[in-house]
């Protein structure tokens, strides 16, 4: 079946889908995982490999041909490396990358590359072991560190290193987390800080992502990076003569939605429109039922229409999230 491309309501072609695979993860960043223990989905609750498959393909006829994996932590569910060869052999896919908090990544590196994964994204806040297990919950920071340096030398391809910078956490490393670009070639990028759910954060720790080019100025002068075609929301950046980049991703102070074409599809089997905007659209429901094709391109087309024109979350916070991040992946 061959259907129109997937548009908003806004004219924004959306040809992206995060899919998040299980809502467990390994570690318990406090800016993440909530506060109190939430009971984790049921196995049946979550959506089979062959369930994704099937949304991927539906996704696939409307335009969608780039996927990011993600959770929770996608390594924790077992059989992804036969689910990732799986998507990247149908036919329209351009590619399939994986977001990952790398604790777990190391004996899969070679199978993740042998799948095709090229663009990695590793989650890490902090340079220091100690703070590291404060705040993951888990002294792993040297694995974490070895798995980065092993998919670097494997040919992972951008390498982005995904910072949540966050106000009394580590913010005073900032400058130093900024200076491996100039010895490492990965593409370190500055968060701004989402409040969603119920985090085990005592207050908002947000600071800009002015404040943190404010804070790494003593680097030398950030020179703009020309973005490519396959870009996401970072404004990127080098010090000079470094061999790696400085990206900033801001939803919070610069909101980049005019430009977003993504979906998400979250561990539970729901369509999400925007990340940060509560609204999800059931498609597991209809697909255990037994819909067929058109019922579940219907879905697409109801969660691209339900797409708000840009989220509602400042510098102030706004409107807070009420569904936790690790339950749709980032
Ligand atoms: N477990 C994987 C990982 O750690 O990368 C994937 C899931 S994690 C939810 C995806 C991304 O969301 C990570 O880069 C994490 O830093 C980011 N993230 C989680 N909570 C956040 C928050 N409250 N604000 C901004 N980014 C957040």
């Amino acid at each position: 079946m061959t259907t129109r491309p997937l548009q908003d309501r806004h004219f924004r072609k959306l040809n992206y889908l995060r899919i998040s695979v299980t809502d467990r993860c390994n570690l318990r960043c406090i800016y993440c995982v909530p506060r109190e223990t939430l009971p984790r989905l049921a196995h049946t609750d979550i959506l089979r490999y062959e369930e994704i498959l099937r949304i991927v393909r539906i996704g696939v006829a409307l335009g969608i041909d780039k996927i990011r994996i993600t959770g929770g932590e996608p390594l924790v569910r077992k059989g992804l490396m036969d689910f990732l060869h799986q998507l990247q052999a149908i036919n329209g896919i351009r590619e399939v990358n994986l977001t990952t908090n790398a604790v777990l990544v190391g004996p899969f590196l070679e199978e993740l590359h042998a799948a095709g994964v090229r663009r990695l994204n590793i989650s890490l806040d902090t340079l220091r072991r100690e703070r590291f297990a404060r705040l993951a919950g888990q002294d792993c920071f040297d694995q974490v560190w070895d798995n980065i340096l092993r998919a670097f030398d494997l040919g992972f391809a951008p390498l982005k290193i995904n910072v949540v910078a966050m106000q009394g956490i580590n913010d005073d490393e900032l400058t130093e987390i900024a200076a491996l670009t100039r010895q490492q070639p990965f593409q370190v990028r500055f968060i701004e800080y989402m409040p969603m759910g119920n985090p085990q954060l005592p207050n908002d720790p947000f600071i800009s992502n002015e404040d943190v080019r404010r804070r790494i100025a003593s680097l030398g002068n950030l020179e703009p990076v020309a973005r490519g075609a396959n870009d996401g929301p970072a404004e990127r950046y080098r010090l000079a003569g470094a061999i790696g980049e400085i990206g900033f991703i801001s939803p919070r102070t610069q909101h980049f939605c005019g430009d977003c074409n993504r979906l998400r599809l979250t561990a539970s089997g729901h369509l999400r429109p925007c990340l940060l905007s509560d609204r999800e659209l059931d498609i597991k429901a209809p697909l255990r039922r037994g819909a067929d094709d058109r019922e579940l391109t219907d879905m697409f087309i109801r969660a691209a229409r339900a797409k708000p024109s840009r989220h509602q979350l400042g510098a102030e916070c706004g409107q807070p999230v009420a569904s936790q991040m690790n339950s749709i992946g980032g």
